[in-house]
């Protein structure tokens, strides 16, 4: 390739950057370090920025904040997408700095930040100590199934879904743009955490989110880089139908251990995953997630074998 013709392609990439995705211009990010590296979304509206989550610590919200005080432009509304501990936790930071933004949440998420009926944030606190509050701050705008937000000026779409990736999940769809913000029923290249027992709801959410956002131009995940929608929630769906296709054979009678999984089995688990999804950082600190999961993902499997599975979970 001659210079000239490589300077086109450069050029091209460049423009591509700028006016080919839009909805990235509109949109900053900070993302907590690794493991558990998680997001927060800030998108430009007519009358200053709407947050999307809260980060999982204080510290990275103060990390998060500087990068927001930077644009010169106020906090005028944060959205809730579920009420995961690292979506929450550094929430007081934004609500102290910008304390007249309405937080919305769907009514799960309400109840459970105020509640933490598992004991999440407890947990979390203990783990993390004053970084993470034992309390986080309480959404305090209530968002009925399938409402429209006008959150600063600008038309947000949501979406609700049942029991999946956590109790509960709420998509956030930018009309005017095509972003898409799905919180953690979509992560990109990592490893999720199915500690939640409900990896067909997550598949049957997944495809309920693709149905109703066909436009959505840009995905941007709770975890990991944005991308194109389609592609972001095929991927989601292969890593949740693998881990289901890998545990099955491990939980019928005839296998080693009966309904257990042995330790051989989860070793061979494992090794298949790491193989399939190398350099896919976990979504949480929990040194020994993928264990978790596959106890989560049996039981599951152990329930559905006595009752009728939707299609999107069917082998
Ligand atoms: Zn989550």
């Amino acid at each position: 390739m001659n210079m000239r013709a490589l300077l086109a392609v450069v050029a091209s990439a460049v423009l591509a950057g700028c006016a080919g995705q839009p909805a990235d211009a509109a949109v900053g990010v900070f993302s907590s370090d690794n493991p558990g590296s998680v997001n927060v979304y800030w998108m430009t509206a007519p009358e200053g920025l709407v947050l999307v989550d809260g980060l999982r610590t204080l510290s990275d919200g103060r990390r998060a904040l500087a990068g927001i005080q930077a644009t010169g432009r106020p906090v005028v509304a944060i959205v809730v997408t579920h009420p995961h501990p690292d979506h929450v936790g550094g929430l007081a930071v934004f609500h102290h700095a910008y304390p007249t933004a309405p937080i919305y949440a769907d009514a799960v998420t309400t109840q459970t930040v105020r509640d933490d009926p598992l004991g999440f944030y407890a947990l979390t606190h203990q783990q993390l100590g004053d970084d993470h509050p034992a309390r986080p701050v309480v959404p305090d705008h209530l968002l009925a199934p399938g409402a429209t937000v006008d959150a600063g000026g600008l038309r947000l779409e949501t979406a609700e879904f049942g029991a999946g990736e956590d109790v509960t999940a709420v998509a956030y769809y930018r009309p005017d743009t095509g972003a898409l913000f799905a919180g953690d029923l979509v992560g990109n290249r990592v490893t999720p955490a199915l500690l939640e027992g409900h990896t067909c709801g997550w598949l049957t959410g997944l495809d309920q989110l693709r149905a109703r956002f066909p436009a959505a131009k840009r995905l941007y995940p709770g975890h990991g880089a944005p991308g194109e929608p389609a592609a972001l929630i095929d991927a989601q769906r292969d890593y949740l139908r693998t881990v289901r296709a890998l545990v099955r054979p491990s939980t019928t009678d005839a296998s080693p251990g009966g309904r257990e999984v042995t330790p051989d089995e989860q070793r061979s688990i494992i090794a298949e995953l790491d193989r399939r999804y190398a350099d896919h950082p976990s979504v949480a600190s929990l040194p020994d997630l993928r264990q978790r999961n596959i106890q989560a993902v049996v039981g599951e499997l152990l329930a559905e074998s006595s009752a009728p599975v939707p299609a999107a979970c069917r082998p």
